[in-house]
Parts: structure tokens; C-alpha cells; sequence
């Protein structure tokens, strides 16, 4: 068994509730969720949007290589109503790199995994840049070590806010 950590996230429709609905169907094709971070609220992240975005980060025990859970968790986007088109169409439009989306699903990590594929880079490389990513993964694996850089969440929680790494903000929700 491989221990997986995973982002799901959207800004469009009752994304909480389709956050809930992301991780059954996690428990249900991919694996065990051994840890769950709460729902976490952020501006969007390279574009401008209507809607505010909300953030999950899951750590699930799954026995799927990692390209195979590639493929369950762009199923489970597919599912979901993340619609690619209609992104491609409002990215073409705004002229901006990023779109609304109902549901997205990132692979943070596959255990201590190295891997660059065509469709798949392990661990995901903008966690470091990232603060919706890194406040959640805080939350529940504050001292996971990066495979590539060995810092641990908080380290690098701390150096991209520049502040101590105690997690109070107030729009974490349950
Ligand atoms: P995005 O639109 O940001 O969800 O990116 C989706 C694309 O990123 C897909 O074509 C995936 O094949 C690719 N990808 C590469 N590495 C990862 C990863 N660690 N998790 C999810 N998607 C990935």
C-alpha cells in the first residue's frame, strides 16, 4: 500500500458539498482516507474569479500506481462536472492562465516519490508556492518532509508567509 496526498478543491456551485462528495468517492475507488484537513476558504490563485475558493486536503492509503491514480482522480473531476471546454472557452476569453473550475484533484505526493511522466509530475510542483495548499497540509502533515528539498510543510509554510507557522486563521471551517 502507497500513502497519497491529495488536494480537491473548486470554486464554482456548493463546492463544499462537492468537496464532501470528492472524498466518498476517494474512499470509494481510490482508498482508506487516513487523515482529512477541514475545508479551507481562499482568493482564487492566478485569475480572477466571482467566486471564493475552497480547498480539502486528504491523505488516503491506496494500492493504485501512481498513474492509475491519475486516472481516478481525473474521473472523479470528470464526474464532478469539471468541464474542460467550457474552461478552455473562459480562459480564451478572460486571457487569463487560469479558469473556474466545479472540481479539481491534484496528487501532492505518492509517498516519498520522485516521478516526471508526460501526465504526471510527482510530488506536485507548486506546493512551495502555494499557501491554500500548504495551510491545509499544515493542518494534518505539518512534518512531512519533501522528498526534493526535505523541508518540512511548516518550514515551507513559514518561508512563503515569512511568519511563525501556527495555523489560526479564521476562515478555517469545518
Ligand atoms: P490542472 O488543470 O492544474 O488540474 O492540471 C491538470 C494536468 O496536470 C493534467 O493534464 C495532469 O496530467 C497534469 N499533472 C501533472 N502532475 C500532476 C499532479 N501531481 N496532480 C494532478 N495533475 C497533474
Amino acid at each position: 500500500m502507497a500513502r497519497a496526498v491529495l488536494i480537491t478543491g473548486g470554486n464554482r456551485g456548493e463546492v463544499r458539498s462537492l468537496l464532501d462528495r470528492a472524498k466518498e468517492l476517494i474512499e470509494e475507488r481510490i482508498g482508506a482516507v487516513t487523515k482529512a484537513s477541514a475545508h479551507y476558504e481562499s482568493e482564487p490563485w492566478g485569475f480572477e474569479a466571482e467566486q471564493r475558493f475552497w480547498n480539502q486536503v486528504l491523505e488516503v492509503e491506496t494500492a493504485l500506481e501512481p498513474e492509475e491514480l491519475l486516472t481516478a482522480t481525473q474521473s472523479i473531476e470528470a464526474e464532478l462536472g469539471r468541464d474542460r471546454i467550457r474552461e478552455g472557452a473562459e480562459k480564451a476569453q478572460s486571457g487569463q492562465h487560469y479558469a473556474s473550475r466545479s472540481m479539481d484533484v491534484d496528487i501532492l505526493f505518492y509517498d516519498e516519490r520522485v516521478l516526471l511522466t508526460e501526465r504526471l509530475t510527482l510530488p506536485h510542483p507548486r506546493i512551495a508556492e502555494r499557501e491554500f495548499v500548504l495551510r491545509p497540509l499544515c493542518e494534518i502533515l505539518p512534518q512531512k518532509r519533501h522528498p526534493e528539498s526535505g523541508a518540512t510543510m511548516e518550514e515551507l509554510l513559514q518561508r512563503l508567509t515569512q511568519q511563525p507557522a501556527k495555523i489560526s486563521e479564521p476562515n478555517k471551517t469545518r
